[in-house]
């Protein structure tokens, strides 16, 4: 049921040039005083989304230092992810509750998940999101371990959260990505708050030149002389796409030429997302300008990158959002981002300075006009974006996050 996904070490000296000399120092010392300690990390997927992104660049990092980091993820029945999808859903508020079936079914692959685990030692565990938070239940030595929540649980539905915090309760620490996220029943002296961090050194960030961008979009039919808009994210009604051709449909009254592409990814833990995808396409009603693209139109990291360059102004116009590593991904290439006023897209756009945070589609859509009308101000926006991102999310901040955790946990 476990699997393990092997990487490749990054050495930390390859962002030597990207981050401070006090912080890579920070980051050596703690190394240093942890050399050689295992650390398992375990979610469900290895690709598609963000955690599987972070845990991409984070633990080669984290081996590149000379942590001993493995990590696992689990393959189980799809209706285990129907199911903690739907947790996820109500996590994020979603009204209703889980059946008794449900929460047995998440209940059993948990324990299974637990006895892979049995002939597994670490020095510290940590568990990611809620789909594994009740593994704990079943494996008396995950300790010392932190719960990771990756998603925004500034709004939960009480019956799913009471479920889900008391398996929370049990680990030494929960990280959350803002504080607002921590709910009812948990502890707070055992809450750690820090954000996520996108890896400036993989392919999907990676300096770019606008003709390479525009020849990717090219290639999806899209003409690089129009003025084209994106958001991408997986096809998840959190993220409101229905909402961004809403805004692009308000936009285009005063700028015909516009394109919009939602770029979406498929993940194995998100069934829900083909349903999305096949409502976004009728809700598209053949427009030719909207390009509604995924990897399984081979739409990989080069492709995201070449989108996110190419466009004028990039939208995550999510209603709630853990963090929103497409926002910082798409500020790090100088863009404008123009976010939902929700979770972490708070923490990251500074509202006028670096893009804007909207509620409606309306103010998208005057957003979008303001910026296509003021180049040399979304210009400008995108600069102090970058800054922004280089400063608080870089993938090297993160790691001194977990470093510093690791650190306590080893003393605790
Ligand atoms: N992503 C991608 N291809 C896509 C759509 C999304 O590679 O077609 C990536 C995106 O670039 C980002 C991650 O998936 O790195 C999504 O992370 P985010 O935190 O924005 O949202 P989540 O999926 O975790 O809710």
């Amino acid at each position: 049921m476990i699997e393990e996904v092997k990487l490749k070490q990054i050495k930390l000296a390859a962002y030597k040039d990207l981050i401070s000399a006090e912080d890579y120092a920070e980051i050596e010392k703690l190394a240093k005083d942890l050399a050689g300690i295992k650390v398992v990390h375990l979610n469900t997927t290895s690709t598609g989304g963000g955690v599987a992104e972070i845990l991409l660049s984070l633990v080669p990092l984290l081996k590149g230092v000379g942590i001993n980091a493995d990590w696992y993820t689990i393959s189980a029945p799809k209706k285990f992810f129907e199911i903690t999808k739907q947790i996820h859903n109500f996590l994020q508020g979603k009204k209703g509750d889980l059946s008794d079936a449900q929460r047995e079914f998440y209940l059993k692959v948990n324990q299974e998940v637990a006895a892979d685990f049995a002939a597994i030692t670490a020095d510290i565990w940590i568990i990611h999101d809620p789909q594994v938070a009740a593994v704990i239940e079943y494996h008396p030595n995950l300790h010392p371990s932190a719960w990771r929540c990756h998603i925004d649980t500034s709004h939960p539905n009480v019956f799913v959260w009471h479920f889900l915090s008391t398996f929370a309760q049990k680990y030494d620490r929960y990280i959350f990505t803002m504080r607002k996220y921590l709910g009812p029943g948990l502890d707070f002296k055992k809450a750690v708050v820090f954000t996520e961090a996108i890896d400036p050194l993989n392919r999907k960030n990676k300096a770019i030149s606008k003709i390479k961008a525009e020849k990717v979009i090219e290639r999806f039919g899209l003409d690089p002389q129009r003025p084209l808009i994106t958001q991408v994210s997986r096809f998840d009604p959190w993220k409101d796409p229905w909402g961004v051709i809403d805004a692009y449909r308000v936009a285009k009254k005063e700028f015909p030429n516009i394109q919009l592409a939602l770029i979406g990814s498929f993940a194995s833990d998100d069934p829900e997302a083909y349903n999305i995808v096949g409502d976004l396409k009728k809700y598209a009603k053949g427009d030719p300008n909207i390009f509604i693209l995924s990897n399984q139109d081979g739409v990989g990291y080069r492709e995201v990158n070449g989108f996110q360059v190419a466009s004028r102004v990039i939208l995550q116009k999510s209603t709630r959002e853990g963090f929103g590593l497409t926002v910082s991904e798409a500020m790090w290439k100088g863009k404008p981002v123009i976010g939902g006023k929700a979770g972490g897209i708070v923490e990251q756009i500074a509202d006028g300075e670096t893009g804007f945070l909207v509620t409606t589609a309306t103010q998208a859509a005057e957003k979008i006009i303001y910026l296509l009308k003021n180049p040399k101000i979304a210009e400008k926006m995108g600069r102090v974006g970058k800054a922004r991102v280089r400063e608080k999310f870089l993938i090297t901040r993160l790691l001194r996050d977990h470093l510093r955790l690791y650190d306590e946990l080893v003393q605790s």
